[in-house]
């Protein structure tokens, strides 16, 4: 079967600040099963699992969504549960990501990966933001961080390089305790025989926002750097 992801938004307008959602969780969850993203305004970490959205808010607690909340941004596939099962053994966030890397047929596709098993990590989550919004790099200390150590699942997307502004060039993962009670964006992570299943995926469903941002902004500007910064760091 041909795997699509499929993209809510692009990366660069909501790193300038356009939280409006787009689309609802309804419509979403039609696209794909799994997966990762943001809610409206900002609001919480999002992680999309057999077919069920979740958000991992800043307040440190997890909440089922139901069809009618709205996304600004996000990226989703539908997951093929029969790809061949893997382990793996790391000490840290870069490490995993470097080994992931390496073990890819190519860095120029994109694919979803699903991990589970009992993690050590370190997760954000950004606080809803009020109107009129501030870019992302400006309030991305708006957040709150926790550190777990207890069973659940990683969700990652890999994006290559060339699509860099569109979305998160590399690796983006997200985490999910086993009892759905935590998560949000991955900080620090570690883990010993974990298991995971990867899909590759060769086709890529962006669909773009009707937003005032999107529809006037001019999005050409390099905001590598800055994005770095945001999805990375920890404030601790
Ligand atoms: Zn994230």
């Amino acid at each position: 079967m041909k795997k699509i992801l499929t993209q809510i938004g692009t990366l660069n307008s909501l790193m300038m600040g356009d939280y409006n959602a787009t689309i609802t969780v309804g419509e979403l969850l039609k696209k794909g099963d799994i997966g990762i993203g943001t809610y409206e305004g900002l609001d919480g970490e999002a992680i999309i699992l057999n077919g069920v959205a979740y958000d991992s808010r800043a307040d440190g607690k997890t909440y089922v969504m139901n069809e009618n909340d709205k996304l600004p941004f996000a990226t989703v596939s539908k997951f093929n549960n029969n790809a061949i099962e893997y382990k793996i053994s790391f000490d840290d966030i870069d490490q995993l990501k470097e080994m992931l890397e390496e073990k890819l047929p190519s860095k120029n596709f994109f694919y979803m990966i699903k991990m589970e098993g009992l993690f050590k990590v370190r997760i954000r989550s950004c606080y809803k933001q009020a109107k009129p919004y501030q870019p992302l790099y400006k309030v991305a200390c708006d957040q709150r961080e926790y550190d777990f150590d207890e069973e659940g699942y990683v969700i990652g997307v890999y994006c290559p390089n060339y699509v860099q502004g569109m979305n998160l060039a590399g690796w983006h993962v997200h985490f999910l305790s086993k009892d759905f009670r935590h998560g949000g964006h991955i900080l620090k992570l570690q883990g010993n025989n974990i298991n995971y299943k990867i899909n590759d995926i060769d086709e890529w469903n962006v669909i773009l926002p009707h937003t005032e941002g999107f529809e006037s902004w001019d999005l050409t500007e390099d905001l590598k750097e800055k994005t770095k910064q945001v999805e990375g760091s920890s404030k601790k």
